[in-house]
């Protein structure tokens, strides 16, 4: 993993660099920020940077010495990892060591995979994934013998806020204690939940949240995404690129819901109250989840409809289809019947979530709409 092969975070980049070039890289390093926007890869990148024999003046992994071929085939013997794990058997000690065909399965996966993907990954049933208090002699184990193909030993804990207390324990000892050449370099989502003792030890680098821009560019790049549906899917991703991917994977559904959000509007334009009944029990034949998607996605539409018709085009965020409906249907979306819709869309997807008759529900609420277009 290069530098630049992650998108964005240029400061982060530069700080790390920074800390290689006057050889000054602490002991103990946290990676923080929200979910889902590569910084794993940016650790792995920069343990990469801090072994490689030979760093580019651009300040990347030569991607070519024999440090850099051991990376990227994940074979480095001076990485290590510590990760959340479940005890197969409830009665004996479980160590990362036993789950490394999983985790490098994980990391082959999308730079972006994070915790859902390793927890389908890893399978744990019921179980939640924690690090285990064994783990810390582990740890202290890999780091302690001489390092055998660079001068740092790098271990890359992932998610330390999953850590038992006994394991931080002795992970603090060697953090106040470090060994030479030897680098913790943890990667969190939720620092809040690290142990204070932990937590204000550590040397912290914050990552932020991506910018929508560059989302958009991504997902137009890697996933050959049209530009307007990209433009809807970084918006409505808060910065987080495994948010947006994640869209893309329901994006399919979206376009089977804007059908269905077609027929409603149309047929309760035209009062056509035996389409609409044809049209609730279709929509209560969806899986109750999807049952609730599909409502959040039309109150979503009602709120683009109103901004398209306020006639502020640059607050709007919809594919290009999905504007190809709204821009003729926006006039019957209005500042009377606005809140009213979008209430009794909330008030359907919460009835339908406590288990009420989705059929009756959505016929009531198809009926409703007869009467809100008319406002
Ligand atoms: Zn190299």
């Amino acid at each position: 993993m290069r530098f630049t092969d992650i998108p964005g975070h240029e400061s982060v980049k530069d700080r790390l660099r920074a800390m290689v070039a006057a050889d000054r890289i602490p002991h103990a390093l946290l990676l923080e920020g929200p979910e889902g926007i590569g910084k794993l890869a940016m650790a792995r990148a920069f343990a990469q940077y801090v072994h490689c024999q030979n760093r580019t003046p651009e300040g990347e992994p030569c991607g070519e010495c024999q440090a850099c071929r051991l990376h990227e085939s994940n074979n480095h013997p001076d990485l290590f990892y510590a990760f959340p794990i479940f005890k197969r058997k409830s009665d004996s000690e479980s160590y990362c060591e036993e789950f490394l065909d999983e985790w490098h399965e994980f990391l082959s996966s999308d730079m972006y995979a994070d915790f859902d993907t390793w927890v389908r990954i890893l399978n744990p049933g019921t179980k939640q994934p924690i690090i285990y208090n064994s783990e810390g002699n582990a740890i202290l184990r890999k780091v302690s013998v001489k390092s055998y193909a660079s001068r740092y030993k790098i271990m890359i804990m992932w998610l330390p806020e999953k850590m038992k207390e006994e394991c931080a324990n002795r992970l603090l000892k060697m953090i106040e204690e470090p060994y030479d050449d030897t680098l913790l370099l943890f990667v969190s989502n939720n620092p809040q939940d690290i142990l204070p003792t932990i937590y204000s030890r550590v040397q912290r680098v914050k990552m932020k949240r991506l910018p929508g821009e560059l989302i958009e560019r991504y997902l137009v790049d890697r996933y050959a995404t049209e530009p307007q549906t990209a433009k809807a899917m970084a918006h409505m991703a808060e910065g987080s690129m495994t948010a947006a991917v994640g869209l893309l994977d329901v994006e399919t559904d979206n376009v089977e819901f804007l059908d269905y959000y077609r027929k409603l509007m149309r047929q309760a334009y035209m009062r056509d109250v035996r389409g609409l009944k044809i049209w609730s029990e279709e929509v209560a034949d969806f899986k109750r989840e999807r049952c609730g998607s599909f409502l959040e996605f039309l109150a979503r539409m009602i709120r683009e409809s109103f901004i398209y018709n306020l006639g502020n085009r640059e607050l709007n965020y919809m594919t290009r289809e999905e504007e190809a409906f709204n821009s003729k249907f926006c006039p019957f979306v209005n500042e009377r019947n606005v809140s009213a819709i979008i209430n009794e869309t909330d008030r359907a997807a919460l009835d339908i979530s406590r288990n009420a008759n989705a059929k009756i529900v959505l016929f009531d609420y198809a009926i409703k709409m007869i009467v809100a277009l008319r406002m």
